[in-house]
C-alpha cells in the first residue's frame, strides 16, 4: 500500500509559519490583504473562495471582494483592476480563471499590477517562473505541488520527473519548478507517442490533464510518488482526480489523494504569496 500525502498537514505546516509572519506586519503596520476578483457564481469559483476565506482568516490576511455580474464588460472588469492596482492596502489579487471571454481575460491579465499578482496571471511573473529569478510568484496550484513534495521529503535532484499537461497555469510552471530543484524532467501532453511508458519512468509523476481518470495501473511503477492535480466530480457525485486512485494506489510508494491532495494546499500558497507581496512593500 502506497504512502497516502495528504495535503492538510502541509497546508497546516505553512499556516501555521504565516501567522507569525502576518503578525510581524501587523506590528509593523501592515495588514496583508488580498483583494478575489470573482466573475459571476460559478460553483467552483465560489467554493475555492470560501476555502480561500478561511485560510486567510486563520493566517491573518484580509480579504477584500470584488464582484462583478456573468455579464459584467471588459470595462467593468480593468475598472476592478485599475481600483486594486491604485489600492496601497492590497498586496495581492487572485483573480478566477478561466474567464468565459479570454479577451476580457487576457487584458486583466495584462493590467494587474505585477507586483500584485500573487497567482502568476502576468506574463512578468510567469517569465520570471521560467528565467527562475526575479520577483514573480508561480500560480498557487504549480506552487502547491512542490510544497507537497517538499513537505514529504521527496527527493528532487537527480530524479526523472514526468508531468502531463502543459497549460500555462499548471503544467508548463510545474515541470519549471521542478527543473529548478534540479529534476531531469518530461512534459507530456494530447500528442505524447507512449504516454504510458512515459508515464512508468518516472520517479516522481504529476499529473495534471484535466481528464478523470486518464492515468489507469498501467501507467505507473513501482516506487514512484505520484501527484494528482486533477479534480472532477465523477459518474457517481464525488470528487475523483485524473489517476484512478484505487488503481495507483496498489502498485505506487506514495500519491496523493483526491480531494485532500494539492487542492488542500493551494490556499496556504496563495497567503504565502500575499505575505511576501506584504512584506516586500512593508516599511
Ligand atoms: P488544461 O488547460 O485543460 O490543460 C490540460 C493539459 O493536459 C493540456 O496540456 C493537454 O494537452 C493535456 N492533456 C489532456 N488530456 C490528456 C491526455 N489524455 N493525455 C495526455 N495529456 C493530456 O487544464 P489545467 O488548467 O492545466 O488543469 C488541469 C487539471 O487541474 C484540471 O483537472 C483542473 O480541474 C485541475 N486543477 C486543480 C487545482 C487544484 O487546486 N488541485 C487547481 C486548478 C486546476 P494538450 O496541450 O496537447 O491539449
Amino acid at each position: 500500500m502506497a504512502e497516502i500525502l495528504k495535503g492538510a498537514p502541509a497546508a497546516a505546516a505553512l499556516t501555521e509559519q504565516l501567522i507569525r509572519r502576518a503578525e510581524a506586519l501587523k506590528e509593523r503596520g501592515v495588514v496583508p490583504t488580498l483583494a478575489i476578483l470573482r466573475v459571476g457564481e460559478r460553483e467552483d469559483d465560489i467554493s475555492y473562495e470560501t476555502g480561500a476565506r478561511k485560510r486567510c482568516a486563520k493566517v491573518g490576511v484580509e480579504v477584500r471582494q470584488f464582484l462583478l455580474p456573468a455579464d459584467g464588460t471588459k470595462e467593468q472588469l480593468l475598472d476592478a483592476v485599475r481600483e486594486i492596482n491604485a489600492d496601497r492596502s492590497i498586496h495581492g489579487c487572485l483573480m478566477f480563471r478561466p474567464l468565459p471571454d479570454r479577451d476580457m481575460e487576457n487584458a486583466a491579465c495584462a493590467l494587474l499590477a505585477p507586483e500584485k499578482d500573487v497567482d502568476g496571471m502576468t506574463a512578468g511573473s510567469l517569465a520570471a517562473v521560467y528565467a527562475g529569478k526575479g520577483a514573480g510568484f508561480a500560480p498557487c496550484t504549480a506552487q502547491a505541488v512542490m510544497e507537497l513534495l517538499d513537505h514529504y521529503g521527496v527527493a528532487l535532484t537527480g530524479k526523472r520527473a514526468v508531468v502531463v499537461g502543459r497549460s500555462l497555469v499548471i503544467g508548463r510552471p510545474v515541470a519549471m519548478l521542478l527543473q529548478q530543484k534540479n529534476a531531469t524532467v518530461t512534459m507530456c501532453h494530447t500528442r505524447t507517442a507512449d504516454l504510458p511508458g512515459e508515464c512508468r519512468r518516472a520517479d516522481v509523476l504529476v499529473v495534471a490533464a484535466g481528464k478523470a481518470g486518464v492515468v489507469t495501473k498501467d501507467y505507473v511503477a513501482p516506487g514512484q510518488t505520484v501527484i494528482d492535480v486533477g479534480i472532477h466530480v465523477g459518474e457517481d457525485g464525488k470528487l475523483c482526480g485524473d489517476v484512478k486512485f484505487d488503481e495507483a494506489e496498489g502498485v505506487v510508494s506514495a500519491i496523493t489523494p483526491v480531494p485532500g491532495g494539492v487542492g488542500s494546499v493551494t490556499t496556504a500558497v496563495l497567503c504565502k504569496h500575499v505575505i511576501e507581496a506584504a512584506e516586500r512593500t512593508a516599511p
